[in-house]
């Protein structure tokens, strides 16, 4: 091919003694690994010298019907020559010949794209060099047969094995089981094995000229950037824009040389708990896939020094000279050839949320990076393992996963299964750990949900019921498990073809979706100074307050010890469902007469107060945004003909009517209809009892000194109209009372709305006439936006997911470009009216890290999230101001 404009100008660099020419470039071009071989080189460190050859290649590969640019195998060979030089051997040599490894390299991390070629450059000739020189047959038999392995199976497809019935009979011969036991000859004998097994397959000898295999490595690992496994795993990662793979050429050294030879793998701390001490373990005499693939037990660095003290020492120089230039903790891998030490890799480690907390803290105090940089490197959601329980690492790496569905709400919960609310309740009265696994649950079921020690559900999406209300409570869920195929009537689930009743057990992770077979052991987080100390530094620097969805005094204690400062959304309706609440709620809605309503209303008026005194006690001196009543009514009535019975006896009616009045709430789409503000619209006398109970609640805590700061909040205002009708009804409620209770004190209640109907968002400025506040409720908004039913968008969402028809879900991170626009909008218009107005979001959103720096962006004052978020947000909301700075 010749070369024209699109060429790649400069398409190899150079690493080692002689010069490194990738120092400081950019991951884009030469790849994680690349830049890091090259960064190494520079600050002195022992790796074998090579060359990166770019991802720039790559794409020209591909753009060019899978052709190595033209010159590229030109700037092969001087570098290839150039290491020559450098390390005085030649490649390929038949005397002591110089080998290389061939490995690949993208910006992202991408593990298992492609396996590597080691020992490339030996033939038949050079095998018998490398004896020589080494005076070790045995160790260069065994190089080139895994050289002819490896190289027949990443370069030219083979399966294992095709190779693996050679070795078999070898050993056989020799009458050994081990791989290492076969000796010398035999390794020879399985050389040609291999070789003809490789013509067979291959239709030609195994290459005997050392480039022609370097060009062949290479154009297989450019080839390996579009097997089925790496685009599919840059899908699931959500890896996009890249150019290509690089290729790393590095010269070969050997850990398996004798018992002064070894290999190893640690990160320059530990990564579960954050400690500053190395962590790694070595094999002595052996590669690196030997460390991988697990055959013999490796030792912990700590026991290095016993073994050889320099290269120990050594060692932590390393690690010393790594963090102090990547201000990081450091994933290596190292060998040592003979007594000397060589860096083979390094790269960012990966870590837990303790373990980030403590690096990040820990590196301020070492000065080796600031307050912003710590609080930039955790990533936010990280810190749920800090606060929820887990499953342990190494018992999850061995579990048996049945199913994945969606990471509803976070954290690891174990139990036998459960299959209504009630068995959860009673069963777990009894002392029981259960995970109640439902469809879907509905209100009805949150005292099975309380008790529960996790929640599945075979669909339903990020913001179900059952995600929303679990989260609410720091409980484990997992939601849209599809796989599972539940019979609620006989008791049982079936996962992909298997079994599971009330008697056995399952664990499931509301951190990944995934449901497993059996008891997995888990581990309680611990709150650390660390901790502490970050969240400190994030307070420093955000801007926007976090507050929290709460209904409860329980729930708002704990959001305000992680630190919310204010409720942003207290769902009222989730107070009606309590035993001695719901007969109540159901009288009111069966009440064919305003008298009877009223009567029923007049009985939920006192539990009311109560929570909400309770609430402001909790909140004290913060703002509590109360929601009038939301959710259309068929929700607090039992639909199933027994419970419809049931209630009939309680209330002293006919079943028949329960049942007709229910069929008469019957909405072919209940979030489209008579809810939100229009229950009001139709009932004033709802909207009466509530703020009633919301300003009595008031004046009892002012009398007690306690400082309630109550909003109240309209749902699902549509036009400024109805706001203006309700705002009106809810002063006038207030006035009342306070003239009632004849109190003269201070008593400031904002009226607010809720923005979640795309209407309002597009006339907020009209909208914002009549409120005091705006708080967006995205789940409404996304739902209504996107015309996606919330509950059951489960249905098609892995569907779109998969065919990048949308990037994320919309129910779980802000869709900026088509949500956003009416939450900018809202802002935007409301402001425009009221320079002041106060706007928070309080849909599920208001937790998630991405949405929240848009929410940074775009102006908001808040955002508001279940209890357990409230850390994450307080993070992300600080990372928005960081990054913002920049
Ligand atoms: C919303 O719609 O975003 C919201 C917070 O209200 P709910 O989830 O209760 O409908
Ligand atoms: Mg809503």
């Amino acid at each position: 091919m010749a070369k024209d404009a699109s060429t790649p100008t400069k398409m190899v660099y150079y690493f080692g003694k002689t010069k490194t020419e990738g120092k400081g470039k950019a991951k884009a071009l030469l790849g994680g690994k690349g830049v890091n071989l090259a960064e190494m080189t520079s600050i002195g460190l022992p790796v074998p010298p090579g060359f990166t050859i770019t991802t720039e290649c790559c794409d020209s590969y591909y753009k060019h019907d899978k052709k190595l640019p033209a010159g590229l195998m030109e700037e092969v060979n001087a570098a290839v020559k150039m290491l020559e030089k450098e390390l005085d051997k030649k490649f390929g040599d038949n005397e002591s010949p110089l080998l290389f490894s061939v490995r690949s390299g993208a910006a992202a991390s991408m593990p298992g794209m492609m396996n590597t070629i080691l020992n490339l450059g030996l033939t038949d000739k050079s095998t018998e060099g490398l004896a020589k020189a080494t005076k070790n047959e045995r160790f260069a038999y065994d190089a080139y047969r895994r050289l002819i392995n490896m190289f027949g199976d990443v370069v030219m497809g083979m399966e294992h094995h095709m190779f693996e019935h050679a070795f078999d009979a070898v050993k056989k011969k020799y009458k050994v089981t081990e791989d290492t036991d076969v000796p010398a000859e035999g390794l020879k004998q399985l050389c040609q094995d291999y070789k003809a097994a490789y013509k067979k397959h291959c239709g030609h000898e195994f290459p005997q000229d050392p480039v022609k295999q370097l060009q062949l490595s290479i154009e297989a690992v450019f080839g390996s950037w579009m097997t089925n496994r790496a685009v599919r795993y840059r899908e699931i990662e959500n890896i996009r824009g890249l150019l290509g793979t690089a290729v790393n050429v590095q010269s070969m050294v050997y850990g398996n040389m004798g018992d002064d030879s070894g290999t190893g793998v640690a990160f320059t701390r530990n990564p579960n708990t954050g400690e500053n001490k190395f962590f790694g373990e070595f094999l002595i005499n052996a590669q690196g896939e030997d460390v991988v693939a697990g055959i013999r037990t490796p030792q912990p660095v700590s026991e290095m020094p016993k073994w050889n003290k320099d290269i120990h020492k050594e060692l932590m120089d390393v690690k010393k000279t790594l963090e102090d230039h990547y201000k990081e903790m450091q994933d290596i891998e190292f060998t040592i050839e003979r007594g000397t030490l060589y860096m083979l890799q390094t790269r960012t480690g990966k870590r837990t949320g303790m373990g980030a907390v403590r690096i990040a803290v820990d590196m301020v105090k070492e000065n080796l990076i600031t307050e912003k940089e710590a609080v930039m490197r955790v990533p936010a959601n990280d810190l749920t393992q800090c606060l929820l329980p887990s499953f342990k690492p190494t018992a999850r790496n061995a579990a048996d996963v049945l199913a994945k569905g969606l990471p509803a709400s976070p954290g690891a919960a174990v139990g036998k299964l459960a299959f209504s609310a009630e068995e959860a309740k009673e069963r777990s009265d009894a002392g029981e750990a259960v995970i109640l696994v439902r469809r879907e649950t509905s209100p009805e079921d949150v005292d099975g949900m309380h008790c529960a020690a996790g929640i599945l559900t075979s669909t339903g999406g990020m913001t179900s019921h059952a995600a929303v209300v679990a989260r609410g409570w720091g409980k484990c869920c997992v939601a849209g498990a599809g796989e599972v195929k539940i019979d609620e009537k006989a008791k049982k689930a079936v996962i992909k073809g298997r079994t599971f009743t009330g008697k056995d057990t399952i664990s499931i992770d509301g951190s990944t979706g995934e449901v497993m077979a059996g008891t997995i052991e888990t581990q309680e987080p611990k709150l650390s100074g660390d901790f502490t100390k970050l969240m400190e530094w994030s307070d420093k620097y955000r801007r926007l307050d976090v507050r929290t969805n709460a209904d409860s005094p329980a729930d708002s204690k704990r959001a305000r010890e992680f630190g919310a400062q204010g409720i942003g959304l207290c769902r009222t309706e989730h107070m009606f469902f309590e035993s001695d609440r719901i007969g109540h709620m159901r009288a009111m809605i069966l009440a064919d007469n305003e008298t009877d309503r009223r009567a029923a209303l007049k009985n939920l008026l006192p539990f009311q107060r109560k929570d909400f005194e309770g609430i402001f006690k909790a909140m004290a001196g913060l703002p509590v945004t109360i929601r009038l009543l939301d959710p259309p009514l068929h929700e607090f009535l039992p639909h199933d003909p027994a419970a419809q019975k049931e209630l009939a006896v309680d209330l002293g009616v006919k079943a028949s009517d329960i049942k007709a009045r229910t069929e008469a709430l019957h909405e072919h789409n209940p979030m489209l209809g008579h809810r939100g503000c229009r229950l009001s619209v139709t009932y004033p006398e709802i909207l009466e009892m509530q703020v009633r109970a919301i300003v009595e609640a008031a004046i009892a805590c002012e009398k007690k000194k306690i400082d309630a700061k109550p909003e109240i909040m309209i749902p699902l205002i549509g036009t400024a109209a109805e706001l203006k009708l309700l705002r009106g009804k809810v002063q006038e409620v207030i006035d009342h009372v306070v003239a009632e209770k004849k109190f003269t004190g201070k008593l400031d209640i904002l009226i607010g709305t809720m923005i979640e109907i795309p209407r309002a968002a597009l006339t907020a400025d009209q909208v914002a006439e009549y409120a005091d506040f705006f708080s967006f409720g995205t789940n409404d908004l996304t739902q209504m936006t996107f015309g996606y039913s919330r509950d059951d968008i489960n249905g098609f969402l892995n569907d779109y997911l998969s065919k990048d028809l949308i990037p994320v879900d919309p129910f779980q991170s802000l869709d900026v470009t088509g949500v956003g626009q009416l939450v900018e909008m809202g802002v935007q218009k409301g402001r425009s009216v009221k320079t002041k107005l106060k706007i928070g979001i309080c849909g599920e959103h208001g937790g998630d890290p991405a949405s929240i720096a848009f929410c940074h962006k775009v102006g908001l004052d808040y955002v508001s999230c279940s209890p357990f978020r409230v850390p994450i947000a307080r993070l992300a909301a600080a990372q928005a101001a960081l990054a913002s700075e920049k």
